[in-house]
């Protein structure tokens, strides 16, 4: 998952009810993000193993769902590769198929088989590289390519296909969202009914401001500043993918850690990518998908996978968005806002 050079920019500013009540941040350090639990004090004296029971429930995700270490995630690609099956837990089972219909949806513009790729460029670990792979090196990844979609997953079994290629599902672009939806699952389960989850920018609000809607910060990918704030409804997400959260400089062009599965490179075209949706995987990994789609197919991708709040930065600095999103975005960068949105 990402590493953080923008930190600084992940500023909580407390939200402040009518009565006086505020929400306050709890923070957490997982999935190599600051994670920002907010809530109103009152559940935590009703509730006061919560944090830790976050806490706990963020390292056993950031383990088992990192391709790269020695968690679930890792021993289903290693027997995959191996047998061809793997008899998952229900909750990684369902994240593979979610991410495999995210893939057949965005037809592999999405797509975690890109593990081997990431690899390749550097981009597994938490350091930035510094420099880019062979193009034949590229050429060679890209012909031994298993994509999710040769999966299939039944209950909790995972199958593949008889194949020669090896198995490197990351599901980089997706396990923050799922984590920050069972973030949300746990706060609702322990009756918290106002609530921010911000993982690094990426974020989902549970319950209703009392006073104002929700409003989130959105940070402006090549500056300090901000492009402008987006308001939310309950259980909403907004999930940003962008070139400047991993990157490096290869002799004048740009090259980060969001990559077409299709040419084996990062994408070009393309700044940044916010979304809105109801559940926070699917906002994750259709930010990372609508930003790999580029100029003629985002709009038509972001209605494939239901999604009709999108906003995109094109490579020279142009903004975009869709009507829904309009509705919800101003360009005053002076409103205040509860979070800024800062992808890591
Ligand atoms: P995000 O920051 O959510 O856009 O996700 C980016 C991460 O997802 C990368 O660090 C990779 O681990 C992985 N990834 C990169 N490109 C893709 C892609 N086209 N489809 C799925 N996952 C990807
Ligand atoms: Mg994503």
């Amino acid at each position: 998952m990402r590493a953080l050079p923008a930190l600084g920019l992940a500023l909580i500013l407390a939200a402040c009810r009518p009565d006086g009540e505020v929400l306050t941040p709890h923070r957490l350090f997982a999935m190599a993000t600051w994670v920002d639990v907010s809530l109103p004090p009152a559940a935590l004296e009703r509730e006061p193993d919560l944090i830790a029971d976050i806490e706990a429930m963020l390292r056993q995700i950031e383990g088992d769902y990192y391709a790269f270490g020695d968690g679930e995630l890792a021993a289903m690609n290693r027997s995959l590769t191996d047998s061809g099956r793997f008899d998952a837990t229900p909750e990684l089972a369902g994240l593979v198929a979610q991410a495999r219909s995210i893939a057949r949806a965005t037809r592999g513009a999405f797509d975690p088989g890109v593990g081997a790729l990431v690899e390749l460029w550097g981009f597994a670990g938490s350091d930035v590289p510094t420099g880019s792979p062979s193009d034949e090196a590229i050429a060679a990844t890209l012909a031994a390519f298993a994509s999710i979609d040769a999966l299939s997953v039944t209950g909790t079994r995972v199958e593949a296909p008889d194949t020669a290629n090896a198995f490197l599902i990351d599901l980089g672009g997706i396990a923050k969202g799922f984590a920050v939806d069972r973030i949300v699952a746990m706060l609702e389960s322990r009756g918290v009914a106002t609530a921010l989850v911000n993982a690094g920018g990426d974020l989902r609000v549970v319950g209703n401001r009392p006073d104002r809607p929700w409003r989130i910060g959105i940070a402006h990918p090549r500056s300090d500043g901000l492009l402008g704030t987006l308001e939310l409804e309950s259980g909403e997400a907004a999930f940003s993918s962008g070139d400047y959260e991993r990157f490096f400089d290869d002799d004048g062009v740009r090259r980060h850690h969001i990559l077409d599965p299709r040419t084996g490179y990062p994408v070009a075209h393309t700044q940044a990518v916010t979304v809105i949706a109801t559940d926070g995987a699917l906002a994750d990994a259709a930010a990372t998908a609508l930003f790999v789609a580029g100029p003629d197919e985002w709009r038509s991708m972001g209605r494939a996978l239901g999604i009709d709040a999108v906003l995109r930065v094109d490579a020279s600095g142009r903004i975009d968005m869709t009507a829904r999103m309009r509705d919800r975005f101003q360009r005053d960068p002076e409103v205040s806002s509860d979070i800024i949105a800062a992808a890591d």
